[in-house]
């Protein structure tokens, strides 16, 4: 593995730009010219002050979030959470990975690949991408033309989905997320955890804490300091984990502030919502809990086979609803939109 180069590093240009949410895709893109082997500031900075030159959209800033080198040398572009400029239309909703060099004309090195998977994998310990994402070249982004990332590269974007616990579209089934449900059901909730339970927990932390977190159903690192708040407050052993302890503290917080005149009223009592099988559902795909999802979908009202394949029509009635219920709408049944069909209003 190369060296890791922070922003400061290399450019001269302050980073402003959109936040953005935790994405479920990420893009990986190349130069398209040769270019130095390892880090090089001069490089970027060059790159960088072209694109903010350009001619009729000039941007603000390099337009990638990460730049890796042949030798593994990691740069950094955009920070993680905000809002990239390569990927037209998929902007304010991926990551982009841009390796140095044109993949049209020759492979990438081992070294290069490893160094894309370390830091998808990064961003996604670190609540930046969720768990389980799409990874696709730029090639394969809807709405773009675009060789990018080469031939070369773009034969190891499955296999860096699958080192990443990553959807590869139409190929295996990635591995369950960390956290995932299992049988019986998530005994503890810790960063890294997906679901409807991790929902319900930053409701709670909203509610009754006095956070602000965005109710995702994603254990990140915001959620991971709300929680050791709460334990530092409560006396509690902090160390991030939602167990026996930390939840009845919750409950008798719940119990307390319900029976003060004017408190807050503790929130109604979830709906049983069905564990989210862990696997975000996008077109295509079939089973992990696709058929549970269609079946719930018709009883609501909406026309869909129940046939556990997860494809147009299911694709179709997933956007549909999601405008409907004013979610992010990007036809995948990832946790929230799960959680969704069982809470949210029948309207
Ligand atoms: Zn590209």
């Amino acid at each position: 593995m190369g060296d890791w180069h922070p922003r400061d590093d290399w450019s001269d240009v302050a980073l402003g730009g959109t936040h953005m949410a935790p994405v479920d895709d990420v893009f990986v893109h190349h130069t398209g010219g040769d270019g130095p082997a390892a880090f090089d500031g001069a490089y970027l900075r060059s790159i960088e002050h072209y694109e903010m030159s350009r001619p009729g959209d000039p941007l603000d800033a390099i337009a990638y979030h990460r730049i890796i080198f042949a030798n593994g040398d990691r740069a950094e572009g955009r920070g993680p959470d905000i809002m990239g400029a390569a990927t037209y239309t998929w902007n304010d909703r991926s990551i982009a990975i841009c390796a140095v060099g044109n993949f049209q004309n020759y492979d990438p090195t081992p070294e290069c690949v490893d160094a894309i998977v370390f830091e998808i994998t990064w961003m996604i310990e670190n609540g930046f991408i969720r768990p389980a994402p799409r990874i696709r070249g730029h090639r394969d982004a809807p709405n773009n033309s675009t060789a990018c990332p080469g031939e070369g590269l773009e034969a190891h974007v499955d296999d860096i989905a699958r080192r990443v616990g990553g959807v590869v579209p139409g190929g295996a089934t990635p591995a369950p997320a960390p956290g995932a449900p299992g049988p019986g059901g998530p005994a503890l909730l810790v960063q890294g955890s997906v679901g409807p339970n991790v929902a319900t927990w930053q409701n709670l932390l909203n509610a009754f804490a006095g956070e602000a977190l965005d109710v995702d159903g994603v254990f990140g690192a915001l959620t991971d300091g709300a929680t050791r708040r709460f334990q530092a407050a409560h006396g509690l052993v902090v160390d991030g984990i939602v167990g026996p302890a930390t939840n009845g503290a919750m409950a008798d917080l719940i119990g307390f502030l319900g029976s003060l005149p004017g408190a807050p009223a503790p929130p109604a009592p979830p709906t049983w919502v069905p564990a989210w099988p862990g696997v975000y559902l996008v077109n295509p795909t079939a089973g992990n809990g696709t058929a549970q999802w269609q079946a719930q979908m018709a009883a609501r009202g909406w026309s869909i086979d129940v046939d556990d394949q997860y494809g147009r029509q299911s694709e179709g009635v997933c956007r549909s609803f999601q405008i409907d219920k004013g979610l992010d709408v990007d036809g995948v049944v990832g946790p929230v939109t799960w959680d969704a069909a069982w809470t949210a209003p029948i309207t």
